[in-house]
């Protein structure tokens, strides 16, 4: 059953993960802070993509490029003239959408009214501003709307000096920019997020079969982070729905709370890319295979995800609720890695000699995982709120911890507890969160 909208939406403000950004002066629509909580899940989603594009394997190597670059970047990456939504306005009450995600073209989907929408036109999705201190045609620069276009245009910097060999991929966590017509569903569609973006170059005869290797590889990888793969599909494009670069692209579609749609985008792009930037820059970006003693571009396939969409849809999934002992129990079963918290440590309650022992557990811990020491309410209802947070083991300190050197530890899932040796704790915790 997906989780219902608001109730994760709820959870996310109530818990600390998201809020609304400039909240005190009434919010800023469609952007969002991430809180306590929410920060560190999103790095650990970061984190999961990295290890698993970048760190354990041979073939990719990371970047991190300007999110200011030159004008001519977007001019060649053909963004300049192309990078457009279809808006349409509503001659009754004057609200805009984005033509292509209407349901319905006749009927305006804020006043009800029928066949009021204006001739579409096409609607520049880049954000400008200034170089420097003048306001100038000369020095309009842009924001980018996508973190690949420096991959492409530092081709040449990565294959030589991290001395490249064909197939190989470059990839790229960072913010990109775009002034969406109709941003909405909390952090699903917002004007500023976090792309995470990999090109992976290889030989133009190959690409077909590696675009079908990393459609499978980015299933899995959304799959072993603990989202049902009944809750995952691909969709490939239409003829009429592909980008102007893209010989192929298939989405991973997730089955949000408001239907399929898209967590991260697949294409193959061709060697159009790499073209333009020769073109445009005059630099000769073909690769030389030695061996064959030849000169081409290479084709590249590019697994384009969001960060914010992928923690939202793990999220929601990973959201639970389960009756025990006539109570609901809201757990969120996030993997053990994305979980925000790791270990929390409750004394039993504040009297002194119990908050020394735990204050000491957790200071121990902390160096190792992303401990919360938790000391207000009753016992219960801080495991309710561990539970919420999807925090996976609570190690409680109770009286006879003072005699026995041991503590409680609960586990998440289950709610069994171990006594466990205060000496065998990390030990114990290092195994479980393994
Ligand atoms: P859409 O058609 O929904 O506007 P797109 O197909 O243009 O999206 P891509 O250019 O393929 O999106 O971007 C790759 C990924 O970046 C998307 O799959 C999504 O996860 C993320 N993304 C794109 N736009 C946004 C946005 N406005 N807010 C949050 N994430 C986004």
């Amino acid at each position: 059953m997906p989780t219902d909208f608001d109730t994760i939406v709820n959870l996310a403000k109530k818990r600390g993960f998201v809020f609304q950004s400039s909240e005190i002066y009434g919010g800023l629509r469609s952007a969002y802070d991430y809180g306590p909580l929410g920060v560190e899940m999103l790095r650990n989603v970061k984190e999961q993509w990295w290890h698993a594009m970048v760190r354990t394997r041979g073939d990719v190597v990371g970047l991190d490029s300007a999110v200011i670059q030159s004008p001519a970047v977007w001019e060649a990456s053909g963004h300049l003239t192309s990078f457009s939504d279809p808006l349409v306005e509503c001659r009754n009450c004057h609200n805009r959408f984005r033509e292509d995600k209407l349901e319905d073209l006749h009927q305006c989907p804020s006043c009800g009214k029928r066949d009021t929408f204006t001739e579409a036109r096409q609607f520049q999705l880049m954000f400008k501003t200034n170089l420097g201190p003048i306001e100038s045609e000369e020095n309009v620069v842009f924001l980018r709307p996508e973190t690949a276009q420096g991959i492409f245009t530092n081709f040449d910097n990565v294959r030589r000096t991290a001395r490249m060999k064909l197939p190989f991929g470059i990839a790229q966590i960072g913010k990109a920019f775009r002034n969406e017509i109709t941003p909405g569903q909390f952090v699903f569609r917002t004007r500023e997020f976090d792309q995470m973006e990999m090109e992976f170059f290889c030989r133009p005869e190959e690409a077909e079969e590696w675009f079908h290797y990393w459609l499978d590889e980015r299933v899995r990888w959304y799959v072993g982070l603990g989202i049902d793969a009944q809750h995952l599909r691909l969709r490939a494009h239409d003829e009429d729905e592909l980008s102007h670069y893209a010989a192929a692209t298939e989405d991973v579609e997730y089955l949000f709370p408001w239907g399929w749609d898209e967590l991260e985008g697949i294409a193959n792009r061709t060697d159009f890319d790499l073209r333009r930037h020769a073109e445009h820059s005059g630099k000769d970006l073909r690769y030389y295979d030695q061996e064959a003693n030849e000169r081409f571009f290479p084709y590249v396939i590019e697994p384009s995800a969001g960060a914010n969409r992928a923690t939202f849809a793990l999220l929601i999934d990973a959201y639970d609720e389960e009756t025990v002992r006539d109570e609901t129990r809201v757990v969120l079963r996030l993997d053990k890695r994305l979980a925000p918290i790791k270990v929390a440590v409750l004394p039993l309650s504040k009297k002194p000699e119990l908050m020394e022992v735990s204050e000491r557990v957790a200071a121990s811990l902390r160096p190792l995982w992303a401990t919360e020491h938790d000391v207000t309410q009753s016992i219960g209802r801080r495991y309710r709120r561990q539970d919420e947070i999807g925090t996976p083991l609570c190690v409680t300190v109770d009286f006879d911890s003072l005699g026995d050197q041991a503590v409680t530890v609960r586990d998440r899932d289950t709610m069994e507890q171990d006594r466990v040796g205060l000496d065998a704790l990390q030990g114990y915790l290092t195994e479980k969160l393994a």
